[in-house]
């Protein structure tokens, strides 16, 4: 079938170069473009007026036009349209800082050929269409990129690229929720997201907290799609978040607000369209919270329409402490493969909710020294090593680490700095950026949270070759032994505990050695290795359904 062509803008002053951009373009062909020159900006604007083309190769250096006020005028009379820059050797950091002004990418031309051009364009729009939809924000833009530089080495088909950017369904609902001490009526919001329905039912936590919103959501679904698909379970990706601080909250205050969220996405929901599970700020409590609202409507108990609840409901053992279980399974792993001993090794965790304590607990055990721990209230140090018995006592009574007074206080910022050879960021995201992955001391980062690394951190981290465990991967346990517990209720048996960590165990070392082997034959990070595993099994999955109607 033919391809129906993308509309090019080349501005270029220099013909040879013009020529050259327009043979290239002819070469790459499917689908195919169609191109106008201009050669100076005052042609460009004309053109950008009268026929909008679908992209613009800019050179920056035009007759009546320099540099970054070239790009400045272009994406003031098109801010919709994406550019991508046309450079040469000397001047690269002109063009990465136009890139960081707004442009989608830039090309140096003496090493241009078909295909980089060709790939160049594609992500150039991707990247635009992204930013302009309802979900756009900067946790999403970090899973997109992830995503389209991960499509980019597998050559993903165009087709799936920007089917896969967005997510497949999305709920966003409002409801009244009154405090108990106070008259007020508030307003919440709540959403509920599936990436992607092509798979089984989806999953994905629900989130609580007072940052939450669509785009991070969204963004925290398509991480669990890659996730199911590279654990190979037979689920698509969701999540669901709830714009409030649930440290604010009493029991009844939490209650309520549970159990009306639930009753607003009470028909997106259920044991073969959608399983909730905790996140960050929700519990077994919470779920069990939400699977009696769900079963009052039913009219019957529905255990399986949640993962993470109480034992006594139909809840799996080994479920709660299972994503810490099986970052440690992980770690254990990526420790044999860089050499490292873990009896005697040092390790620093960031969150001390349900994924950081386990780990820290597990990490115990394998010999590990926990010389700092942190929450939202603090972080503390003690190079001698912290007792994780007395840290779980102390948070138990006091509900956080503040005052814990066997160690000195660091704050959050300073804890991810400190030497020690494992760091588990278990908290929240963006906490590894470019501003202190420079000054990270670890061998192994094992990320318990999701998102917790930013793109240009990956960078600076495998230059230092700083081996990352990453969080697709690493906090996959806890869906997996989630998977335990949907299968569980939907045939009414009980595993034993020994039983699950076992299958823990083989599905968690099968996906290290899968991911492991990816990134060595095609010379990538574990993180693209982990994303173009799962990413290939949707498309697999996604072409095998084929297109309807
Ligand atoms: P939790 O609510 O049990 O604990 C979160 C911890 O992070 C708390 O100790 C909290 O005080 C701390 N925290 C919050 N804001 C912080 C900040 N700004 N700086 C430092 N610490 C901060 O949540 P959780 O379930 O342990 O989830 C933690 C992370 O792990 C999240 O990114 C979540 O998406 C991810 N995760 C959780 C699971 C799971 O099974 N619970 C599974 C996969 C991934």
């Amino acid at each position: 079938m033919p391809q129906r062509p993308i509309r090019v803008l080349l501005v270029e002053d220099n013909p040879i170069h013009a020529r050259l951009i327009q043979r290239l373009l002819a070469e790459a062909g499917d689908p195919p473009f169609e191109w106008e020159g201009a050669d100076r900006l005052s042609a460009a604007l004309e053109r950008l007026d009268q026929a909008p083309p679908q992209v613009v190769l800019l050179d920056l250096v035009l007759p009546d036009s320099q540099e970054m006020e070239t790009f400045e005028r272009i994406r003031a009379a098109a801010p919709d349209i994406p550019v991508v820059i046309l450079t040469g050797v000397d001047d690269v950091r002109l063009a990465a800082r136009i890139v960081e002004a707004g442009a989608q990418d830039y090309l140096i031309k003496t090493q241009i050929d078909s295909q980089r051009l060709s790939r160049a364009i594609h992500y150039a729009i991707e990247l635009m269409r992204a930013r302009s939809a309802e979900w756009d924000s900067p946790m999403l833009r970090l899973a997109q990129q992830q995503f389209l530089k991960a499509a980019q080495i597998m050559d993903l088909d165009f087709n799936l690229r920007k089917r896969l950017l967005f997510p497949d369904r999305t709920q966003v609902v409002t409801f009244p929720f009154r405090q108990d001490e106070y008259g007020q009526v508030e307003t919440v919001f709540g959403y509920r997201v599936q990436h992607l329905l092509t798979m089984g039912p989806t999953k994905g936590g629900i989130r609580y907290h007072q940052d939450v919103s669509l785009g991070e959501v969204a963004a925290l679904a398509m991480w669990m799609t890659w996730k199911c698909a590279l654990m190979q379970l037979p689920f698509g990706g969701a999540k669901g978040g709830v714009r409030i601080d649930p440290t604010s909250l009493s029991r009844p205050e939490l209650q309520r607000l549970t159990r009306r969220y639930t009753s607003e996405i009470i028909t997106t929901i259920g044991p073969e369209r959608d399983i909730p599970a905790p996140d960050m700020g929700t519990d077994e409590q919470v779920m069990a919270w939400i699977m009696d609202t769900y079963s009052q409507q039913m009219g019957h108990a529905v255990p399986a329409v949640v993962t993470g609840k109480p034992v006594v409901l139909g809840g799996s053992l080994g479920r709660k402490e299972a994503t810490g279980r099986g970052l440690v399974y992980l770690v254990v792993e990526a420790a044999k493969h860089i050499g490292l001993d873990l009896e005697g090794a040092s390790a620093v965790v960031q969150g001390f909710g349900n994924v950081g304590s386990n780990t820290a607990r597990f990490l115990a055990q394998e010999g590990v020294r926990i010389v700092a721990v942190s929450d939202a209230t603090t972080g503390i140090y003690n190079p001698a090593g912290l007792e994780v018995q007395a840290l779980l006592e102390y948070v138990a009574e006091h509900r956080f680490l503040k005052g814990y007074s066997e160690g000195d206080e660091v704050s959050n910022e300073e804890l991810l700095e400190l030497p020690c050879d494992i760091l588990v960021p278990a908290a929240i995201q963006n906490q590894i950026t470019q501003h202190n992955a420079e000054r990270i001391q670890c061998r192994i980062v094992a990320e318990g949270a999701n998102g917790p690394t930013s793109l240009e951190a990956d960078e600076i981290l495998g230059q230092r070759d700083i081996f990352v465990l990453p969080d697709i991967l690493g906090n996959a346990g806890g869906v997996t032994v989630s998977y335990f517990e949907w299968v569980q209720d939907t045939q009414n048996l009980m595993w034993s505990l020994e039983e699950i960590n076992q299958r823990l165990h083989q599905i968690a070392r099968g996906a290290f050695q899968r991911t492991l082997a990816r990134a060595q034959r095609d010379q990538v990070d574990m993180r693209t290795a982990a994303l173009i595993e799962g990413i290939e099994r949707v498309q697999q999955a996604k072409l095998s359904r084929g297109l309807f109607p």
